[in-house]
């Protein structure tokens, strides 16, 4: 019993060890990304349920590692926020999509919103106004393109400074949309205490529409609710026309999901727009 006690320990320090030397190797190369030029970022069509018109897109942050091929955001995000390399980067997400929507623009291509992340880390940051700003005029970009996707649980955390931030953001013409929503926090007091322009429904209540009836029940409550608040509404995730058109009967604006489009690199988004333009 000793021996294969021993044995378990020597196995789960060296199953640990790996784990610690592979979350380091992705930390030390995560510290190159920017500088080697791996991240890219791809970008997700978001289309009005009623016309089916192209009306924005979200940035999503891609990470072409060299040895370990495309590492999902899911896994190097949280590495990135824990080591505070999601500031630099964070940045260097919003003036790369600053300069794309203007970029596209520049073309002569029919203006979008272009929407873009914001983790709980860089939220903090006292100056986030003031870094927006700064990548807005690098660009030229009108603050109206750009939107900023905030989550509930950024806007639970500390009262006075983060009232003050997205203050300075609205008072600057820059959009703010809510991410996952439904998901966060059960108080929705803080929905009247910000000026948000837009909820972004959670995957998770699209997935099962229209079977699932819990789900069904609190798609329609939260469409309804935005509705009485002047707030937009998009659903995110949508997968099937069932999903499409239950969510267009209850007067859901917006939609994003693979029926209509995945992520893609900006030059097919702009083949798109260029054809959107033609129609
Ligand atoms: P998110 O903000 O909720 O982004 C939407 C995710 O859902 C994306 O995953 C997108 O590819 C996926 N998705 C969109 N439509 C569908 C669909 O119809 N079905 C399914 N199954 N999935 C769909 P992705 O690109 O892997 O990003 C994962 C998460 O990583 C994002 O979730 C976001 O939280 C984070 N992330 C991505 N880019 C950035 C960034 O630049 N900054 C920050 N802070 N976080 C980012
Ligand atoms: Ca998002
Ligand atoms: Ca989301
Ligand atoms: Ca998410």
């Amino acid at each position: 019993a000793k021996e294969s006690g021993r044995n378990n320990y020597q196995y789960f320090t060296a199953a640990m060890n790996a784990r610690v030397s592979q979350r380091l190797l992705l930390e030390n190369n995560l510290r190159q990304a920017l500088a080697r030029q791996e991240l890219a970022l791809h970008y997700q069509p978001q289309y009005d349920l009623h016309s089916g018109t192209l009306v924005g897109c979200e940035a999503l942050l891609r990470w072409r590692q060299p040895e370990q091929g495309l590492i999902p955001p899911d896994r190097f995000i949280p590495v990135a926020e824990e080591t505070g390399l999601i500031l630099p980067i964070g940045q260097w997400v919003l003036r790369e999509a600053c300069r794309q929507a203007q970029a596209w623009q520049d073309a002569g291509l029919p203006p979008l919103v272009v929407a873009v992340n914001i983790s709980a880390v860089q939220f903090r940051q006292a100056n986030l106004a003031a870094l927006v700003q700064e990548a807005l005029a690098a660009s030229g970009l009108s603050p109206c393109w750009l939107e900023l996707e905030l989550t509930e649980s950024m806007l639970m955390e500390d009262g006075e400074r983060h009232t003050q931030t997205l203050a300075q953001l609205k008072a600057m013409g820059i959009r703010l949309a809510l991410d996952d929503f439904g998901t966060g926090y059960s108080s929705l007091a803080y929905l009247k205490r910000f000026s948000l322009d837009k909820l972004k429904i959670d995957r998770s209540f699209i997935r099962d529409l229209p079977q699932d009836a819990e789900d069904a029940a609190i798609t329609t409550a939260i469409i309804g609710m935005a509705r009485d608040l002047g707030l937009e509404t998009l659903a995110e995730g949508v997968e099937t026309e069932q999903q499409w058109s239950f969510l267009a009967e209850r007067g859901c604006a917006q939609m994003q999901g693979f029926l209509r489009a995945r992520p893609m690199p900006a030059d097919e988004i702009t083949a798109l727009l260029g054809r959107h333009r033609s129609a």
